[in-house]
């Protein structure tokens, strides 16, 4: 998704474009590292606008995800949506492409160079950040059992688990002593 510059200088902008995941590298990369799928199209909704010396690119990204659950490797599906406003600051050339975090997270701030600018790779970003680091199907998920690897989420396995138990309380033993 790009914009040409001297066009958004003109007026405002409005992009509504949906592209695969395929697309963007930086979420081929996290499907390749099994961190999660995507599972529907990245849709992207952007009104561009020149303002003093920057564009302020605000807008919406919606797509879904399928996840494991790192307690009990269960797969689920996620609704992924962020909603971002980037400010892209012409840069001279001299000074690297740097992303700065502005005092107020929501805003990010980003220098461009040439008279294009692409958006592809911060629209990836807010896609990455929405995914979450440590997949949990449920808040509460009891993930498996540690002696016969049954999901505790359908019901106890009738294991007996006692050494966890034992180890708790010596320690609750220890700090009773104290
Ligand atoms: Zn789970
Ligand atoms: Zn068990």
């Amino acid at each position: 998704m790009k914009i040409r510059v001297d066009e958004v200088k003109k007026k405002r902008v409005d992009l509504n474009e949906e592209e695969p995941a395929a697309h963007y590298p930086n979420l081929v990369e996290m499907e390749q590292a099994g961190e999660c799928s995507f599972i529907a199209p990245v849709h992207t909704e952007l009104s561009a606008v020149w303002e003093y010396d920057h564009v302020r690119a605000a807008g919406k990204v919606n797509t879904a995800a399928k996840l494991t659950c790192s307690r009990c490797l269960a797969e689920y599906e996620i609704p992924v949506s962020s909603d971002f406003t980037i400010f892209y600051t012409q840069s001279s050339g001299e000074q690297l492409d740097e992303e700065v975090e502005l005092s107020d997270e929501d805003l990010i701030s980003v220098s461009f160079q040439g008279d294009e600018i692409n958006f592809d790779f911060e629209i990836a970003e807010q896609v990455m950040m929405e995914i979450p680091f440590k997949p949990l199907c449920s808040e509460d998920c009891k993930g498996l059992c540690t002696e016969c690897g049954a999901d505790l989420n359908q019901g106890d396995c009738g294991c007996d688990r006692g050494t966890v138990n034992l180890k708790m309380s010596a320690l609750k033993k220890l700090s009773i002593d104290k």
